[in-house]
């Protein structure tokens, strides 16, 4: 087959019909853009989350659904209300009214799972009834035909070997005539049963196809026209970079630049897919190329932040000269499939903060009960709040010397909770008061990156 772009359009891009139209003419306009996973409806996955939690009053059920109703009728009244996607979305809408009824009874992560991948299924319908109407052969598909995942609802595993074999046969067979519009961020487990991969998991679901169906590029259209030296929304003289590393994307990914999901550049780096990231508002404007290799390799590239952080302190006397102890916490925390992200230690107490890569779709901490209970059962547990992990991003930062003092002396007047430095060439990350997070990252741009 000729070459193939997969492209993922983001909710703020398929907002309304005008910012859909948008996206029509980037597809359209590469004949190399045969598959298409898009986002809900920018607010419409917020939404369909409070429904599911199943703990609003009748009147604020009904106000969600009025508003999830207007969202979906905007857009049909732009295409001019044809029948078809009409039903559809009326059939759609109807489960959400029902599934909220029922978790508003009992709700479980398998029903919210059921009830937040309605969003995505209802864009995908609109988006595939626009492309129709301007006279494309496009195709909606149902992705949970080949997501396959485990059954970790709200945060669900994708099984690579499955997917990559249901796409070959399922989903590369329309791609010679057909442009394939699916779903972004949900699956299915092999009962059948919805999944979703964590909230802002479309970016992910995209790089996921791309790599099954053997892509030659990845796009990922967003409201940025690129990914920015630190989030434009925090800094006014932010700069979009040209060109990144997929090792420097990951850890800005990782670390909170919230532009991509943390585990998006896993696929494409398997496979070495080149990533382009722009803005469908602007596609002119240009945008990022994550690639394997760059020109540059600044020793400062970027500063991620990634705020509601909780900072997990286990101390045990035990520990002194024991060994043992570190395993059995992590066993624990492995057992309730939470992976540590910083981890700094000391004779007896171990600090760490919890990996919170594509939370749950539920929006629930992964700090359970029942986690805190096992652990307090070894140890002395602490648990602090309030805080915001910022990361430096860039080249040899390990290996250069004062490295750690140009960044540290820029804040010699801010508390540093824990500091993990070394471990990666790419980062240097670490812990503030959460009233401190913007003033650093506004502090440490203009020092490093300004
Ligand atoms: P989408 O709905 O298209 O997936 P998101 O809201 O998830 O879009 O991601 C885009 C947002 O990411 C931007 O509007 C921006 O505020 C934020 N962001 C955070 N860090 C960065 C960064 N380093 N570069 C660009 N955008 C960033
Ligand atoms: N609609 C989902 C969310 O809002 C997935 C995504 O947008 O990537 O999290
Ligand atoms: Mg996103």
């Amino acid at each position: 087959m000729s070459q193939l772009t997969v492209a993922k359009f983001g909710g703020t891009s398929v907002a309304d019909a005008h910012a859909m139209a948008l996206c029509a003419k980037i597809v359209t306009q590469n004949p190399q853009t045969r598959v298409v996973a898009l986002s809900a409806s920018a607010g419409v996955t917020n939404l369909l989350v409070a429904l599911a939690q199943g703990t609003l009053s009748q009147e604020e059920r009904q106000a969600h659904l009025t508003r999830l109703t207007h969202i979906q009728d905007a857009i049909l009244d732009a295409l001019g209300r044809p029948d078809a996607a009409c039903q559809q979305i009326q059939t759609i809408l109807a489960e959400v009214a029902q599934l909220a009824e029922q978790a508003v009874q009992e709700t479980d992560a398998a029903l919210v799972d059921r009830l937040v991948a309605q969003g995505e299924l209802m864009s995908t319908r609109l988006f595939t009834e626009l492309l129709t109407q301007q006279g494309h052969k496009a195709s909606w598909f149902d992705v949970r035909r080949v997501m396959r995942t485990d059954s970790l609802f709200g945060k669900a595993t994708p099984a690579i070997e499955a997917l990559r074999t249901l796409c070959q046969q399922e989903l590369s067979p329309l791609l010679t005539d057909h442009i394939v519009i699916t779903q972004g961020f949900i699956g299915a487990n092999a009962e059948g049963q919805t999944t979703t991969l964590g909230r802002g998991g479309s970016d992910y679901s995209a790089a996921l196809l791309a790599e099954a169906l053997n892509a030659s590029e990845l796009e990922i259209w967003t409201d940025v026209p690129g990914i920015y030296t630190t989030d434009p929304r925090l800094v006014s003289s932010a700069r979009p970079i040209d060109e990144i590393s997929f090792a420097e994307a990951a850890e800005m990914a990782t670390f909170g630049a919230k532009v991509l999901h943390p585990a998006t550049l896993q696929p494409a780096l398997r496979k070495g897919i080149p990533v382009f990231v722009g803005s469908s508002k602007a596609p002119e404007a240009g945008g990022t190329w994550v690639r394997g290799k760059t020109d540059s390799t600044p020793l400062f590239r970027a500063v991620a932040l990634r705020r509601n952080q909780q900072l997990l302190t286990l101390q045990s006397p035990s520990m002194l000269g024991a060994c043992g102890f570190l395993a059995e916490v992590f066993s624990i925390l492995a057992k309730h499939r939470i992976s540590v992200d910083l981890i700094t230690t000391s004779e007896v107490s171990v600090s760490l903060t919890l990996d919170h890569t594509g939370s749950q779709s539920s929006g629930k901490s992964m700090l359970s009960d029942a986690v805190l209970a096992e652990l307090s059962a070894l140890c002395k547990v602490k648990v602090e709040e309030d805080l915001a992990l910022v990361a430096l991003i860039g080249n040899r930062m390990s290996e250069v010397n004062g490295a750690g003092s140009r960044v540290f002396d820029t804040l010699d007047d801010v508390n540093i909770r824990l500091i993990c430095y070394g471990a990666s060439p790419h980062n240097l990350c670490f812990l503030v008061r959460e009233a401190d997070a913007v003033s650093v990252v506004q502090r440490l741009h203009q020092q490093l990156l300004g």
